[in-house]
């Protein structure tokens, strides 16, 4: 099966082969995404791709092929998948290890499907607080993790299911989600700037929040605040809408799945069965 695309090339993901001293493996140096395939379509690829534009554009890099071209690939990739996910990678090529980069470096391209177990209807997540010591500049999608593979990590040994990030005090997401709250019916999330990855998903909710009337305010929560909210979800690509019902052991809410929760979480079914359908 042909669920790879490598510098130009389809091939079966495990004949991929990449430079030891590619500078995704040494530095980190590279970006990602992370695409929803529901019933075979890729749920809002332009937006994964234009994301993806803007975290080669921040780091540096050079797109490795026209977007349109990228979206032929995803599409390509796709075939014969109903439920799955699409990964994307861009580093910025294989050159002699040095910190400074050749400007004429051609990046190295890795796509590669992957089927994907829908979450049971009724699964909820417990959350582990974890110090966010990430960088500055979380609005790109890179691929240096430490802080977000360790953090996920913690939460995992806690035997919760995400790590909550925090700095300065100030909830500002999951380790590989975006975090919501509720207050007063209305919905709180961090503001999206340089401390958090503006999610595809986190807009998505957004959206269908303004289409049902829930009030939205962009402001940052305390972990005081975040605990005694009454529902809390954290949101990604992969995670969809997901409840969130406990914060480092004390109940959020009610310590069950709340109506507003349930509510977004229902329309955002709605909305991938009417642009996948
Ligand atoms: N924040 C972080 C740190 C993430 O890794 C993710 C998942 N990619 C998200 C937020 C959610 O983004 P999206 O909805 O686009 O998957």
């Amino acid at each position: 099966m042909m669920n790879l695309y490598l510098n130009g090339e389809f091939l079966p993901l495990d004949q991929g082969r990449i430079s030891v001293e590619d500078r995704g493996f040494q530095f980190g140096d590279g970006v990602y995404e992370v695409v929803r395939v529901y019933r075979g379509k890729p749920f809002r690829l332009e937006k994964h791709l234009a994301r993806l534009e803007q975290s080669v554009k921040g780091v540096e890099i050079l797109m490795p092929e026209p977007v349109a071209k990228v979206s032929e690939v995803c599409r390509t990739l796709v075939k014969g998948l109903e439920e799955g996910q699409i990964y994307l990678q861009v580093t910025r090529g294989s050159a002699p290890r040095v910190h400074a980069f050749p400007q004429d470096l051609r990046p190295t391209f890795v796509a590669y499907v992957r089927p994907v177990t829908p979450h049971a209807p009724d699964r909820v997540y417990a959350l582990k607080t974890v110090v966010d010591d990430r960088w500055g500049r979380c609005n790109l999608k890179t691929i240096c993790l430490l802080p977000n593979i360790l953090g996920k990590q913690r939460a995992i040994e806690a035997k919760c299911d995400e790590g909550l990030f925090v700095r300065d005090g100030i909830v500002t997401e999951g380790t590989s989600s975006n975090a919501f709250f509720v207050r007063d019916g209305a919905l709180l999330t961090h503001p999206s700037d340089n401390r958090i990855l503006n999610g595809v998903t986190r807009e998505a909710v957004l959206e269908i929040a303004r289409q049902l009337g829930v009030r939205v305010r962009f402001q940052g929560v305390t972990i005081v605040d975040a605990t005694a909210s009454q529902e809390a979800f954290v949101t990604g690509t992969l995670t969809e809408i997901m409840p969130a019902v406990s914060i480092d052991g004390k109940p959020v809410g009610s310590g069950k799945v709340g109506p507003v929760t349930l509510k977004l979480k229902n329309a955002f079914r709605e909305l991938t069965a009417k642009e996948c359908g």
